[in-house]
């Protein structure tokens, strides 16, 4: 687990020791010591690559033989985690972005395309989640989660979509791939959960829609549905709702668990498409 404050895990709980970027590279190497670089030659693309659950899956695409531009705006961790993939012979590009902001987000995809010549996978995943009663939100908060979850990704949505169509003629894989990072928010709305849930419900009717639009160009669009996972994303709560959430997540996944599903998703052949992955704790209820 990749958090700010090792006293507590994401999820509120107590957290044993602080881990780094480096943790999840380790860990997919140790588990799978001859993986097959399928993704050799293709260019991935990560947003929220500087924690948790981005970190993770741009790790492992790495691991899987993909160049990775790491985008978030934490500089530090995008250069710890693009030197460990160096370290194990891969290729990472840091690209330090505010993705609310359209022209940092073209410019993302574009360094990408000039730097690492194409771009065959988009992850998009930077999101955050502020949750707590309607009536006593600070409308700022409300106003983060549209910006990010929602224009952030369409900012880069449409920024990718020419260079992912030109990577479905003539990229190595002849299929092209926008992940889409959604959440159990987006199909089940909750008391406590109005806004980031809006914003992950249009995450999946957007990907949908744009799924149909794309597919018989070979550019797959696929949703990702985790439920509870231990990152940093409870931590951007104010005190008062992080104390209110306790112990309610119970069990949580792993960040790389999250990684799986997602590279499962990009390696698939070119006659499948994995349109949507609904991934939750075995014990997640609801
Ligand atoms: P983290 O908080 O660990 O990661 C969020 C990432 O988003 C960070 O890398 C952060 O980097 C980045 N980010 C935040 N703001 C911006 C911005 N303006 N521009 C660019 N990047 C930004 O949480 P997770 O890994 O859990 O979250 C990843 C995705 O998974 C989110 O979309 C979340 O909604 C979804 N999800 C997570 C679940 C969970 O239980 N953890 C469950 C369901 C869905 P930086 O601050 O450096 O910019």
């Amino acid at each position: 687990m990749y958090v700010d404050d090792p006293g507590r895990s994401s999820w509120g709980r107590p957290q044993a020791a602080k881990s780094t970027p480096s943790a999840y590279l380790g860990r997919m190497i140790e588990q799978v010591p001859t993986v097959e670089k399928d993704l050799a030659g293709c260019v991935s693309l990560v947003t929220g690559a500087s924690s948790g659950i981005g970190s993770a899956a741009a790790a492992v695409l790495a691991h899987r033989g993909a160049a990775v531009a790491l985008v978030a705006r934490r500089r530090d961790r995008l250069d710890a985690l693009a030197a460990e993939i160096e370290d194990n012979g891969g290729t990472a590009l840091a690209i330090e972005t505010d993705v609310t902001d359209e022209r940092q987000a073209r410019e993302a995809v574009e360094r990408t395309v000039s730097s690492l010549g194409r771009l065959d996978i988009l992850i998009n995943n930077a999101g955050v989640m502020l949750l707590g009663p309607a009536t006593e939100a600070p409308l700022s908060e409300w106003q983060r989660m549209v910006d990010l979850n929602l224009l952030g990704l369409l900012y880069c949505a449409h920024a990718a979509i020419p260079h992912l169509l030109r990577a479905a003629i003539d990229g190595p894989r002849q299929v092209a791939d926008m992940v889409n990072i959604s959440s159990v928010a987006g199909r089940v709305a909750r008391n406590g959960n109005g806004v980031y849930s809006l914003t992950k419900h249009g995450v999946g009717a957007f990907s949908e829609s744009l799924r149909q639009e794309l597919t018989k160009r070979h550019v797959r669009v696929s949703l990702v549905e985790p439920g509870a996972t231990s990152t940093e994303l409870v931590l951007h709560n104010r005190p008062e709702i992080l104390e209110s959430l306790g112990s309610q997540f119970g069990q949580t996944m792993e960040a790389t668990d999250i990684a799986d599903a997602i590279v499962f998703i990009v390696t698939r052949p070119r006659h499948v498409a994995v349109n949507e992955i609904l991934i939750r704790p075995t014990e997640q209820e609801r």
